[in-house]
Parts: C-alpha cells; structure tokens; sequence
C-alpha cells in the first residue's frame, strides 16, 4: 500500500494543530482539519495547505467538546476521503485558574475538549485502523501531561489523563501495526498561551513580563519557545515506517523542562 494516508488533525485552524496539518501534508498525506475559526480565512487556509502542497485537504467544523459532532467529523472524513489512517488529537483549551476560583464550566469544557474528545475520536476509528492493519494515533498532550504547575488543574488533569489514554490504546493497537504516542510540548507560542500570560499576571499577581521570564521560560531550559513546525515535524516522522516500534510513548519536546 502506498505511504500516503489520510488523516484528522483536530483543532488544526491555528497554533500546533495547523503545524502539523501542514507538516502531514507536506509529507503527501490527505488531511481533513478541524476547529473553530472564520469561515472564509479557514477556507483560505485549507486552499493553501492544499497548493503548497498538492496534497488534498477537507475541513470539518465539528465542535470537539460534543460527542455527535466527533461522530460527523468521522463519517465525513471516511465520505470524503474513503478511509483514516492517522488521528492526530490536537484541539485543546486553557483556562488559568486557582482551583477555588476555577469556573465550573471551564472546567467541563476543559476535560471535554483535551480528553474526552480523544477518547471518543479513537473510539470512532479504531476499528478501521485495525481492519486496514495500520494506524497511527498522536495525541498532542503536553510537558503538563508529566508535570504540574500551579493554578492549571483541570488542564495538567486532563493531559495526564491524555498520556494515560496514549498507553492504554498503546497495548491494544499493538498487534495490529497501530502505534500511539503523545507528543508532550513545552511552550509554544501560539494564541494558547498569548492569551494566558495576562491570565497568570492576573492569577499570580504578576506583569505579564514577569509572567514570559519568571513562569513561561524559566521552565524550559533553552530559555526559548518551542516551534510550532518542530512539533509538525515530529508528528510527520511518527507517521513513518521508520517510528513503527514507537508506541505508548510520551515524548516531551520542552527545551529539557522535564528533565530536571
Ligand atoms: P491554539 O489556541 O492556537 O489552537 C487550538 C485549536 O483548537 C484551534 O484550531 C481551535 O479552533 C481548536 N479548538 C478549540 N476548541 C475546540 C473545540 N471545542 N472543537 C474543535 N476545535 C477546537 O492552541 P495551541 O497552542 O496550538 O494548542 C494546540 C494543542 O497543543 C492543545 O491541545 C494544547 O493543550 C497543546 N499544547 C500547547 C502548548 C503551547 O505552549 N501552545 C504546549 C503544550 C501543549
């Protein structure tokens, strides 16, 4: 069979997800992306992942915190493109937070959109995957999937929840040429985490330049930002036949964060 597939990249209308999307392409693999967004900048988005890259690519506006919505992203993916090969479970949110302060909704939203949506997605594709005997599920969890900061409960709960999806579906993807892994990024600097720096200021009585020194880079070691594209990239290589005894891992790519 050809090494070119197809895959879903949820939440991939910005940030890492639209890295990876464009890496997966890049790399001759159908994508179908995901997320909220303009209609009109994401279809000139998609028009141009597609022209860079020849590759074909779709768009779902599937609300990942909804279970029926994960399932009409699924079918419509299969509609649209006649299999999934690759799920890459990206989409996530982020609210910062003292847990006696933490808003209730945010936290359901949170553990919705970060965990359950990839439970859900891989529940909806496994079978595929094992019937066609090959799969690859990414799910982009975080440097918080295996560490704590403070005030990011519902969050640094849901990604350690995502690590313990990764190794579970790990062991029952093993024998059918179906490998899962988490990618665990360190900070990024997307539209995430612009929007929690004022967030921690604010949580952790803070300037927002304090917050960048003191909180965001004083954990990661290079003492700069990971890069969207490096995250695609490592994506692209887990796709390859090259990474087919990777599985159940948890890998960090966070500037040595978690080393210490
Ligand atoms: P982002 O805000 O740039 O992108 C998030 C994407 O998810 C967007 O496309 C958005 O539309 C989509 N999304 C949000 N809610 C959704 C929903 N209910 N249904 C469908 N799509 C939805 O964020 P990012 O920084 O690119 O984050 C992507 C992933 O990487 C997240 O899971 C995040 O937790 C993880 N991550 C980010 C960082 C970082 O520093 N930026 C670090 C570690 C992990």
């Amino acid at each position: 069979m050809t090494d070119f597939r197809t895959a879903i990249v949820t939440g991939s209308t910005s940030g890492i997800g639209l890295a990876v999307a464009h890496a997966l392409a890049e790399a001759g693999h159908a994508v179908m992306l995901n997320g909220f967004g303009d209609p009109v900048e994401i279809d000139r988005l998609r028009a141009q992942i597609e022209a860079e890259t020849g590759a074909p690519v779709g768009y779902h506006d599937a609300d990942m915190s909804r279970p029926d919505e994960i399932v009409d992203l699924v079918d419509a993916t299969e509609a649209q493109f006649g299999r999934i090969d690759i799920l890459v479970n990206n989409a996530g949110i982020q609210t910062v937070a003292p847990i006696e302060e933490f808003p209730v909704d945010r936290y359901d939203q949170i553990i919705a959109v970060n965990m359950s949506a990839a439970w859900h997605a891989c529940r909806l594709t496994f079978a595929g995957m094992k019937a066609q005997r090959w799969g690859r599920v990414i799910n982009i969890a975080s440097a918080h999937g295996l560490v704590a900061s403070p005030c990011k409960s519902a969050y640094v709960m849901a990604k350690h929840g995502l690590v313990g999806l990764t190794k579970a579906l790990a062991l029952e993807g093993a024998e059918h040429e179906i490998t899962v892994n988490a990618i665990c990024p360190g900070y990024v600097m997307t539209p995430l985490v612009e929007k929690q720096i004022p967030e921690t200021a604010a949580a952790r009585g803070m300037t927002e330049e304090e917050v960048i020194r003191d909180v965001l880079l004083a954990a990661q070691h290079t003492r700069s930002f990971v890069r969207p594209g490096q995250i695609g990239a490592l994506a692209a290589y887990l796709c390859t036949a090259a990474a087919s005894q990777i599985t159940g891992a948890a890998l960090p790519i966070d500037g040595g964060w978690t080393a210490h």
